[in-house]
């Protein structure tokens, strides 16, 4: 199972030190069969890649520009630069960026420039809530497959994310049953090579215990309670115990 941490535009140096308990766990026969992902804001990849350095605790981005060459985009940090700085993963599609305009062909070429680029993707899909209301769900999710995807062969470096807009930071989550549902869903639209599917949205130290039970999930993407040492561990531990 894959644990995918995203802090989001939080934490700085001292949460660094937040880290310690993390890495004796990770080292520790408690984690099972548990892999950790750690997606810090742009500015800390270097420190955590350092702080990880004698672990197997894995390093993501939260985003990436679009292109896959330099170029004079200000403020932007593309796949390579990314994968040049020891990251190995990139959450890519993530509701918060799509609420900002990136489209479906954004996400797309992203995706292509991220496998060029040897990175991981964590593709993020979702429906919001009044798509969810008037029945839409499976409609959307189909579409954010068939576009993000378009014309990728391989996909043995793609997990999707299933993160229902309605449950990022609210505390919500979906029903377990539906939530096996839509689990199955997406995994029926791949007929050969199934990706990794993770599970994201409000992810917390009480819910794993359900969500747990879901089958044909690989993991958690966590939000908010990633942030928190404690927290992250102990939904690990709960995970497999
Ligand atoms: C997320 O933003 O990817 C997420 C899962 O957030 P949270 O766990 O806080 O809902």
């Amino acid at each position: 199972m894959y644990f995918v941490a995203n802090w989001k535009m939080f934490g700085n140096l001292k949460s660094l030190n937040t880290l310690n308990k993390v890495i004796k766990f990770s080292k520790s026969k408690e984690i099972k069969k548990g892999r950790l992902i750690y997606c810090p804001p742009y500015t800390l990849i270097s420190s955590f890649l350092k702080k990880f350095e004698n672990c197997l605790i894995d390093l993501g981005a939260q985003n990436c520009h679009e292109s896959d060459v330099y170029g004079s985009h200000t403020g932007f940090i593309n796949s390579r630069m990314l994968k040049n700085v020891g990251a190995n993963y990139v959450i890519i599609g993530h509701s918060e960026n799509r609420r900002k305009g990136e489209t479906d062909k954004l996400i797309n070429i992203k995706i292509k420039n991220a496998i060029k680029a040897k990175l991981k993707i964590i593709f993020c899909i979702g429906e919001t809530i009044s798509e969810k209301n008037k029945g839409k769900t499976k409609l959307i999710l189909s579409k954010q497959i068939k576009l993000g995807l378009k014309k990728i062969k391989i996909k043995s470096n793609i997990f999707i994310a299933y993160e229902p807009v309605w449950s990022i930071g609210t505390g919500k989550i979906p029903k377990i049953r539906e939530l096996d549902q839509i689990i199955k869903f997406i995994k029926g639209k791949f007929k050969d090579k199934l990706p990794k599917i993770l599970y994201g949205g409000s992810v917390n130290t009480q819910n794993i215990n359900d969500l747990k039970q879901i089958s044909n999930l690989d993991g958690f993407l966590i939000g908010g309670a990633s942030q928190n040492a404690k927290k992250f561990i102990d939904i690990v531990k709960k995970t497999y115990s």
